[in-house]
């Protein structure tokens, strides 16, 4: 293989990998038997380039006998497959002047017409005699009809049946330039040798694959393409799963040692003088799950490494409560701790909530924000240069100006919602500058209230401690939740007026109506205008919007906070955080638009305080539009929640802009199905990392060529490498 280097230039030789061509999957399609030149362009537009896209390009579909119907038990209403003769055939003109080719098919069992409307062209494909497999739902036209989705043409006229009861029948994705004889045309010639050099791509050894219980790649790939049992090709998916796990857990292994050998952590003592003094103080006991977080964290913190750890608990999980804790380990260590919110008025809420929750302790909590008068300002900023404010909380004003702490051990940042944790760990990594001045990284928290289901955390954020707390303190009264139609909207309202009549506040909440926030805006004024005059019209009603400035949505949320406004009509742009105690109400107008999350973020806005709390979600929509909703009100767990948006949305949704054109962040592995997989494949990944950073033993060299070949576009992305 002379000269072919790839850019990398850290391929190791063949020598190294002890192995065969790594690079030989690489040849173009056009080498390999039956496709030629030609036809290898049709193979590309498949995003079938080379043989190795071949091997993992996935039969979409297994059929076997179990899962055929015979023709004479195929029932009005079924969707199917049935395997049938063609006996007659031909196209039959409609009065509409459309073409529909039908074919009558066959078996022991009895015989069915077959019908591709608008599909007269297939006369010249299918021909009498020839045997077909076909899917798809069973009609009533004249009789029986099926009007198949796919078919199969599983063998020509006088040739043998293609489909015997125990071969299970594999479709491939395809398309009308490779169709599906095609494909497996090529298949059937070429993949013993591929399954053969699928081995140069091996880079786990037999105990470590006996210990998963998981198949080597060569037996994965057969079991993919040639399943002789329908389990058998559900292992092989798991192996490939495994795989897709593996490599990303490992660039964000190699990520997470990078972070920490680059600067060395604080390894926090603790001596109690802080802590125990709030333990005692608390009126109530930990939850089991603030219990196991804290230990979690605290074991970072007095590590000498830097922690680096993603918090995620729902709204009212008591994840505040988990910082202080973990900021009086920094401040009796002798070490200041911030807090960041994402707003100055979450920023002043938080410094409250501390002052009352430390007052006994003797503790000041210092507060930033960018609308700070100069004199506070300029007080504040001492007392962090000098040290004489231990603890303090802030907005991005903490980290954007030119704030100088005596001695920064601990950054918590209230991330509050949305996947913004690593832009929010770039901000923090960004070099000194004007910025945070540390002579030694602080330790990172990052709280999210967005449970997202553990499997996507660590695939996202593999790089991260996550901790998770998934419990509430005792005693809470649930927001009990409701589905109404638009017509009931009276009914609506006049709940709203009873929850306003006994001195309690409200939110009626807009999706983005239209496409641009134009329209949104007109929308919500249009609204805030009617329920003014027309429907509240001696209550004070607010509105806020994503096109007010930050100045102003915080004077409109300041006055509903201070009980200035009754009634806030709202664009989502609430669902950033307002806690409002007194707010027991919260209308959602066109339920149906949101995300279940995002409809979870905002339901979290009432029942704050100790009163029952209503969310009324006003919806119209299909069937799966309102099933989704009725999941929704039946439950308050945010996890759960979370895990059915995934399964209704699906994962390709949730990685949005990660999963750039053909390259998906996950294609064979299925985030509620294969946590176990994920599990084993990170730790498997942080022990090869842990001991072998460079991944430089010769047990490794595999693991290593394979990283390089094939990952090197996350290996940039993760900046390791
Ligand atoms: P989060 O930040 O996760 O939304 P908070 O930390 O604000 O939740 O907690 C919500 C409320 O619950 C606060 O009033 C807090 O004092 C209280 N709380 C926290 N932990 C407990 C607990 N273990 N038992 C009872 N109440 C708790
Ligand atoms: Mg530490």
């Amino acid at each position: 293989m002379s000269g072919r280097r790839p850019p990398e230039g850290r391929l190791p030789d063949r020598q190294e990998a002890g192995a065969g061509d790594l690079t030989r999957l690489d040849r173009p399609v056009q080498f390999l038997k039956g496709v030629g030149p030609r036809r290898a362009e049709a193979f590309r537009k498949l995003a079938l380039g080379t043989a190795r896209d071949l091997l993992y390009h996935l039969p979409r579909r297994y059929d076997d006998a179990s899962t055929l119907t015979p023709i004479g038990r195929l029932e009005v209403g079924a969707d199917a497959n049935a395997v049938g003769r063609v006996r007659s055939r031909g196209v039959i003109p409609t009065r509409g002047g459309l073409r529909i080719f039908q074919a009558v098919l066959q078996d022991d069992s009895g015989m069915i017409t077959c019908s591709w409307p608008g599909q007269p062209w297939l006369e010249r494909k299918i021909r009498e005699g020839d045997e077909l497999l076909v899917s798809g739902p069973v009609k009533f036209y004249h009789g029986r009809q099926m009007h198949p989705r796919e078919f199969v043409i599983t063998a020509r006229e006088g040739k043998e049946s293609g489909f015997d009861g125990g071969t299970i029948f594999t479709s491939y994705p395809a398309s009308d330039d490779v169709p599906q004889w095609v494909l497996r045309r090529v298949y059937e010639e070429n993949l013993d040798t591929l399954l053969a050099e699928s081995d140069s791509e091996e880079y786990l050894d037999r105990s470590t694959l006996d210990g998963l219980g998981l198949p080597d790649l060569p037996e994965a790939f057969r079991q993919l393409h040639r399943p002789r049992t329908p389990t058998e090709a559900e292992t092989g998916r798991r192996r490939l799963a495994f795989d897709e796990f593996f490599f990303l857990q490992l660039v964000q292994a190699m990520a997470r040692l990078r972070e920490a050998e680059a600067e060395p952590g604080i390894a926090f003592r603790r001596s109690n003088t802080l802590i125990r003094p709030l333990h005692e103080a608390l009126p109530f006991r930990l939850t089991g799950a603030q219990a196991r977080v804290l230990r979690e964290i605290f074991a970072d913190m007095t590590a000498p490494r830097r922690m680096n750890r993603f918090l995620q608990g729902d709204v009212g999980s008591g994840k505040t409560l988990v910082a202080l804790f973990a900021m009086l380990l920094a401040v009796e260590s002798g070490w200041q701790a911030a807090l960041m919110a994402p707003t100055e008025l979450l920023a002043e809420q938080h410094a409250l909530k501390l002052r009352e929750l430390v007052a006994e302790l003797g503790l000041g909590v210092g507060l930033l924000t960018g609308s700070l008068g100069t004199k506070a300002r300029n007080e504040t900023l001492e007392g962090l240069r000098e040290g004489t404010i231990p603890l303090v909380v802030g907005t991005h004003a903490l980290i954007q100006e030119s704030v100088r702490f005596h001695r920064l051990g601990l950054v918590v940042v209230d991330e509050q919602h949305r996947f913004g944790v690593r832009q929010r760990m770039a901000l923090l990594d960004a070099p000194g500058g004007e910025g945070v001045s540390r002579p030694v990284a602080p330790d990172v928290l990052v709280m999210s209230a967005t449970p997202i289901p553990r499997s996507l955390a660590l695939t996202l954020y593999g790089d991260l401690e996550l901790s998770i707390l998934d419990e509430l303190p005792p005693g809470r009264t649930p927001v009990t939740t409701l589905l109404r139609r638009p017509g009931q909207r009276d009914e609506v309202y006049d709940g709203v007026a009873r929850e306003l009549e006994a001195g309690r506040q409200g939110y009626v909440v807009y999706p983005l109506v239209g496409e641009s926030e134009k329209m949104d805006l007109r929308a919500a004024t249009e609204e805030h205008a009617r329920l003014s005059t027309e429907v509240f019209p001696d209550r004070r009603v607010g509105l806020l919007h994503g096109q007010l400035s930050a100045d102003e949505k915080e004077s409109v949320m300041r006055a509903f906070r201070d009980g200035a406004l009754d009634l806030l009509v709202a664009t989502t742009v609430i669902e950033v955080g307002i806690d409002v105690p007194n707010a027991t109400v919260m209308v959602i107008e066109h339920a149906e638009r949101f995300g279940l999350s995002q409809l979870h973020q905002l339901r979290g806005r009432v029942g704050r305080g100790g009163g029952a709390s209503w969310c009324v979600l006003v919806a119209e929509g299909g069937d799966l539009a309102m099933e989704r909703l009725r999941v929704f009100a039946s439950t308050t767990d945010g996890f759960e929640i979370a895990r059915a948006d995934l399964r209704i949305r699906g994962q390709g949704d949730l990685f949005g802009a990660q999963q750039s054109g053909r390259d998906p962040l996950l294609r064979y592995a299925d985030l509620l199905r294969d946590e176990d997989l994920l599990l084993e494949a990170r730790s498997l990944a942080r022990r090869v990392v842990e001991s072998d950073p460079e991944l430089a033993a010769p047990a490794h060299a595999r693991i290593r060529g394979v990283l390089h070949l094939r990952h090197a576009e996350r290996l940039r992305m993760w900046k390791v490498g």
